[in-house]
């Protein structure tokens, strides 16, 4: 399995000066699979050059498809499908799966990111065939003879994790979520964190913890939400983002073979990520696990 890094920051696309080395684009990362058409974790704004990149393959001439995998509907993850070259060619076929929430319909939801108000044409006049189908976490299955294992996060509104097996090597995509101590997921956000949790919540969060540590087990990559330094996540633990301590906690009682830092906070310059990384690298050498940064181009192989 290889891991492609198309989009790696959270929140809005950030290009200039600061952000030349690790990139600008929101969340977008393809794992690839030799004989399979491209498996695609969200489509944030890095899905345009990855659109450009599979000019080549089979989507190229309206001959294709794309296993698509939204972790849920905010901007950063989902903007770049209009611009994603392979919508425009009739012919090619998007299989997406995302949570619906709120009784929404996926296909609904996500159809609003082109129509009237937004974008030129409407998302249903896409000359591509979309096909959505609804996540539930825990509840596994397979596509084009791939594992797939969604699991809950803890951010606004829900989101989604998904793990991908395949021939004995695993990735693991874990974005967007709070750690697990302080907010519960739907209850707080708008609120902020209470100043006692109650038992009841607790209980909910413990599970969703010890269910991602679980999905996460073993697993050779892991990509984390690491958008906030501990400092940053002390003054805004309801915005749903976590830190590199708190991913290093999980993959290590996890196990997990390597972690990835990933949505990086739009104001983070290249000099500070490299400062992050250093730090991270730094708090995970006893554990021998090793830490990467995601950044835009970068390709990893899980094995
Ligand atoms: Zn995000
Ligand atoms: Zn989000």
């Amino acid at each position: 399995m290889r891991v492609t890094f198309w989009g790696v920051r959270g929140s809005y696309p950030v290009p200039g000066t600061a952000t030349v080395r690790y990139g600008g684009h929101t969340s977008c990362v393809q794992i690839d699979i030799p004989g399979k058409a491209p498996f695609v974790l969200d489509a944030g704004t890095g899905m345009r050059d990855l659109g450009r990149a599979l000019r080549t393959t089979a989507l190229g001439h309206g001959e294709g498809h794309v296993n698509l995998f939204l972790t849920h509907l905010h901007w950063d993850h989902i903007q770049g499908l209009p611009f994603f070259e392979p919508v425009f060619s009739r012919g090619n076929r998007l299989n997406v799966w995302a949570r619906s929430g709120r009784g929404t319909k996926i296909n609904e939801a996500v159809s609003g990111v082109a129509g009237d108000a937004v974008f030129p044409i409407r998302f249903q006049e896409l000359p591509a065939n979309f096909r959505f189908a609804s996540v539930r976490p825990g509840e596994d299955f397979d596509v084009d003879g791939v594992r797939v294992r969604p699991f809950a996060l803890n951010h606004p509104g829900t989101a989604t994790g998904y793990r991908l097996d395949f021939g004995g090597a695993s990735v693991a995509y874990i974005t967007d979520t709070s750690p697990f101590d302080r907010i519960r997921y739907k209850k707080h956000f708008s609120k902020g964190p209470p100043k006692v949790l109650p038992a009841g919540d607790r209980k909910i969060l413990n599970r969703m913890r010890r269910d991602l540590v679980e999905a996460v087990r073993g697993v050779d990559v892991a990509i984390y939400d690491t958008s906030f330094t501990d400092a940053e996540y002390e003054k805004l633990p309801h915005w749903g983002h976590s830190t590199p301590a708190h991913a290093l906690e999980i993959v290590k009682e996890a196990e997990a073979r390597s972690l990835v830092l990933f949505h990086h906070a739009p104001n983070r310059s290249d000099d500070e990520m490299d400062q992050i990384l250093a730090q991270t690298r730094e708090a995970a050498a006893g554990s021998g696990i090793p830490v990467e940064a995601a950044r835009q181009g970068l390709t990893l192989e899980a094995r």
